[in-house]
């Protein structure tokens, strides 16, 4: 029988992706998404692409353990793919409670949950935020985490930690369905975990039916290129052009986002079929390859045949020079590689940026 993964923010920009890719290999998938950052565009976009008009789906906060154990109970799930979460670095800064209980309660329910149903597979979306302003490039999943800089960046690792003591504090429980005395009562079994640290995840997917769909005025770069392009916003402000680079202007690991949501799909695989090392692991989702800001705006451009009304501001606070990612590990254990080039991924954000004008 097809095995079941739980995807909690699912019909967000990530979350539908990763639907599509795990349906596409022959999961069963489970929604769980509160809507607090996003429509049903993408959930509907889901449901185009893979022509599935059954997936299930919960609106459910999952702050709300009564609701997630329900559901739990309900599905029987075999892996939790956890998005569910507020991703804003400036707004966490200035509502830091609000962040750290949504993002720690979600967590620490869907672990709960996990060890209470007989043990289960998490897959934790982590962030390349957790290596600070690394003095060492590319980064390694080695290279030392540094203080995180926002409430937002701490959540990360917070989560991170407490995914590996529950790993920890769960080995011993037996798995689910064993016959030995291993289990623990109460149905309790291990929960083991991957965490995926991603750099920049930009794009849409290839029909234009699902992509990125931020409320008011993005922060993130791409959904700022497009929305400039089509008119939605005057002008890109270019965050710094004096930064010790090339080119003056940050670097980063642009990654698309279906290959990102193919890593997604051979973590859970490398999990449920039994292929970790250990009980937690950690892997970058990256290109291995920088983008400057600058070279960014300009290949968008030339990819889409138009010119984007920009200029240079100063810095941004917060953000680091230059980050990206060393993805050997990822390579070598997971099968996995980055394949779309940036420019069919710029491509595609604009088609979605289009696709949005004409709904
Ligand atoms: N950036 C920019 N203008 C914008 C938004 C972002 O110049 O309107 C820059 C930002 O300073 C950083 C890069 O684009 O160097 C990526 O920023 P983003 O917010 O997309 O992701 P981050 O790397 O901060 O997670």
């Amino acid at each position: 029988m097809a095995k079941r993964v739980l995807v909690s923010g699912g019909a967000g920009y990530i979350g539908s992706h990763v639907t599509v890719e795990l349906i596409g290999a022959g999961y069963e998938v489970v929604v769980a998404d509160n809507m607090s950052n996003c429509d049903m565009t993408c959930f509907e976009g889901v449901k185009k692409i893979t022509g599935r008009d059954d997936i299930p789906f919960y609106q459910i906060d999952c702050c709300d353990y009564e609701a997630v154990t329900r559901l739990f109970d309900e599905q029987g799930i075999d892996a939790v793919i956890h998005f569910a979460a507020f991703k804003a670095v400036g707004e966490s800064v200035a509502e830091p409670i609000m962040y750290y209980r949504n993002n720690l309660v979600s967590f620490l329910n869907i672990l709960e949950a996990a060890k209470n149903h007989g043990g289960c597979n998490v897959l934790f979306s982590s962030s390349a935020t957790v290596y600070g302003e690394a003095e060492d490039l590319p980064v390694t999943e080695q290279t030392p985490r540094l203080p995180a800089t926002s409430p937002y960046g701490n959540t990360k690792q917070m989560c991170e930690d407490i995914l590996r003591d529950v790993v920890l504090a769960t080995a011993g429980f037996g798995g689910a369905g064993d016959s030995d005395a291993g289990v623990a009562a109460g149905g309790q079994g291990p929960v083991k975990g991957i965490a995926l640290r991603y750099f920049n995840p930009i794009g849409a997917h290839p029909s234009a039916l699902i992509g990125e769909l931020p409320r008011g005025v993005p922060n993130n770069l791409v959904p700022f290129i497009t929305q400039t392009a089509i008119g939605k916003r005057e002008c890109l402000s270019i965050f710094g052009n004096d930064y010790p680079t090339e080119d003056g202007t940050c670097l980063r690991d642009y990654i698309d986002i279906v290959d990102l949501a193919k890593a997604h799909v051979a973590a859970v695989s490398r999990m449920i079929d039994g292929r970790m090392k250990e009980g937690y692991e950690i892997f970058n989702v990256g290109t291995g390859r920088p983008v400057s800001v600058h070279e960014l705006v300009t290949a968008f451009e030339k990819v889409n045949g138009l010119k984007l009304n920009y200029k240079f501001a100063p810095r941004r606070p917060g953000d680091v020079v230059a980050i990206w990612a060393d993805t050997s590990l990822a390579n070598e254990e997971l099968g996995w590689k980055a394949e779309r080039s940036v420019e069919d991924t710029l491509a595609s954000a604009w088609a979605w940026e289009k696709y949005l004008a004409g709904k």
